[in-house]
C-alpha cells in the first residue's frame, strides 16, 4: 500500500498539479490530505475540485479550512492572512463552502500503522516545531507513524525508547524502523516556509516501510500573477518565491 501524503495546499493549483503529476508517475494507491486546502492562494474552488477528484482515503480539516464557518475563525490570523481569508470566503462557491464545513477534525486513524492530523494529534491547531512539541505529540499519537502539517516545514522526528530526535533529511528516502515511533511533516504543497520554495509532498510505502520526501519546482510566477490579479496581499505573493 502506497500512501500519497499532501498538506497545506493553500489554494495553489500550479503547485498541486505538479505534485499530482509527479506522484502519478511514482505510483500510489491511496491519498491522505492533512488540511489547509484553501487560504492564501488564488484558486480555492479549482483546488477543492482537484482534491475531491482524488477521492482521498482520509482527509482532515486545517485552521484555514475552518474559515468556511465564518470570519470569526480568523481571529488569531495576521493582517495578510485575515485579508486572504476574507477573499477566500467571497470566492468560494456555496457547494465548496459546505464541503469545507463538513471536513472532519483530526486526528484520524488510517490503518494499524498510520494516523493523520493537521497540527498535532492532541490539538488540531497546535504547532510542532521542536523536540519538546514532538514529545508531547508523539506521546498522544495512537499509531507508530503520525503524519502532520500546519508548520509548512518538512521534518521527521523519531522516538526510540525514550529518546526523541530529528531525522536528517538528506536523500529522498527514509527507511522507518519497525520498533520506533515517527512524527512526519511532508512539507507544504502550496506555501513552503523552510526556505525552499519548491512544492513538497511525501509517499509512504507501508509494505517496505519507506518514506519518500519530494520537492518539486512549479511555475511560481504564474501563481503570483494570479494572486496580484485577485488583489491578494502583497506579502503573501512575495513569500511564495522566498519559501518562507
Ligand atoms: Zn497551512
Amino acid at each position: 500500500m502506497r500512501y500519497l501524503v499532501i498538506t497545506d495546499i493553500h489554494a495553489n493549483l500550479e503547485a498541486l498539479d505538479v505534485v499530482l503529476a509527479d506522484a502519478a508517475v511514482r505510483g500510489y494507491d491511496r491519498t491522505l490530505v492533512l488540511g489547509d486546502i484553501v487560504g492564501y492562494g488564488p484558486d480555492p474552488n479549482a483546488v477543492i475540485e482537484r482534491v475531491t477528484g482524488l477521492q482521498p482515503y482520509a482527509l482532515v480539516r486545517g485552521n484555514h479550512d475552518k474559515i468556511a464557518f465564518g470570519l470569526d475563525q480568523a481571529e488569531g490570523f495576521n493582517v495578510s492572512a485575515r485579508a486572504a481569508a476574507e477573499w477566500t470566503l467571497n470566492a468560494l462557491t456555496p457547494a465548496h463552502r459546505d464541503w469545507l464545513i463538513n471536513l472532519p477534525k483530526g486526528p484520524t486513524v488510517v490503518d494499524d500503522c498510520v494516523e493523520i492530523c493537521h497540527g498535532s494529534p492532541y490539538d488540531e491547531d497546535e504547532y510542532i516545531f521542536d523536540e519538546l512539541d514532538a514529545r508531547r505529540a508523539i506521546d498522544s499519537a495512537r499509531q507508530r507513524l503520525c503524519l502532520f502539517g500546519h508548520t509548512h516545514v518538512a521534518m521527521v522526528f523519531r522516538l526510540a525508547g525514550r529518546s526523541i530526535g530529528f531525522v536528517e533529511l538528506t536523500g529522498t528516502r527514509i527507511a522507518l524502523d519497525a520498533d520506533a515511533k515517527y512524527l512526519v511533516n511532508p512539507g507544504s504543497v502550496g506555501q513552503p516556509r523552510d526556505s525552499d520554495p519548491r512544492a513538497a509532498y511525501a509517499i509512504f510505502d507501508a509494505g517496505t516501510r519507506q518514506l519518500e520526501m519530494y520537492r518539486l519546482e512549479y511555475p511560481i510566477e504564474h501563481t503570483q500573477q494570479k494572486m496580484v490579479t485577485a488583489g491578494l496581499p502583497e506579502p503573501l505573493v512575495r513569500r511564495l518565491a522566498a519559501g518562507r
